[in-house]
């Protein structure tokens, strides 16, 4: 299976691609999880997105487009993955079309998720991450057990500085001005389901199998 997973921050694209990930043995490509573990280990590439991420900017499209290719370099990756935050503008839309196409590489389907804009907000602001793992929690079903210890690895539950109002509020703007667009981009493939976002976590993820079932016939569970 190759999907890439499309939607706003808060969406639901790092709970659904790890639930699909379980469920078809696929990588999980998440830019931001990758960036943020560069940044994590001060490498060169996260030295420079740093200072973007912390803004709720966007990191400059030839740095993530180098990941992407590092990443699909390897043949696991190429042979079934989800991309999660990956493309954000029509620049790296085009790119990874490219490469698609130089790599041999058919997509099955490109899901967008939607939600309101207000439940993006509830939901950043709720939202916590463990340090180690990367596993995401919500405070709603955290609800009078303890919210800072990772349920898998023990590891700190954070809130990222940029889930926070005032950065989630500029991370919207620039959804807005640079991501949505691409929804045109990809609706002219023929291969763009659109999921209603504002369901259940297992609801989400039943519609989303639903498709890839429907889509690819008997042979989807690969
Ligand atoms: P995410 O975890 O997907 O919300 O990403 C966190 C941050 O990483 C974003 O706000 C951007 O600063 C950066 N980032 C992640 N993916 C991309 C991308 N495809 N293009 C540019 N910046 C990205």
């Amino acid at each position: 299976m190759r999907i890439i997973l499309f939607g706003p921050p808060g969406v639901g694209k790092g709970t659904q691609a790890k639930l699909l990930m379980e469920e078809f043995e696929s990588v999980h490509i998440s830019t931001g999880d990758l960036l943020r573990d560069a940044v994590k280990r001060q490498t060169p590439l996260g030295v420079k997105a740093k200072q973007y991420m912390e803004s709720g900017n966007l990191v400059p499209d030839e740095v993530v487009i180098g990941l992407i290719e590092e990443v699909l370099d390897s043949e696991r990756a190429r042979n079934s993955f989800i991309l999660d935050g990956f493309p954000r503008t029509v620049a790296q839309a085009r790119a990874l079309d490219q490469m698609f196409e130089r790599m041999g590489i058919t997509l099955d389907g490109v899901m967008s998720l939607r939600v309101d804009h207000d439940e993006v907000v509830r939901r950043l602001n709720n939202r916590r991450m463990c340090r180690t793992c990367g596993r995401i929690y919500s405070l709603d079903k955290l609800k009078g057990l303890d919210a800072t210890q990772c349920r898998s690895c023990g590891g700190e539950l954070y809130h990222r500085d940029d889930d926070k109002p005032e950065t989630v509020k500029h991370r919207l703007e620039v959804y807005l001005k640079s991501t949505k667009p691409l929804k045109d981009f990809y609706r002219q493939t023929g291969r763009f389901v659109q999921i209603d976002g504002m369901q259940e976590i297992g609801y989400v993820h039943k519609m989303i199998l639903d498709w890839v079932y429907r889509s690819r016939g008997p042979n989807a569970a690969s």
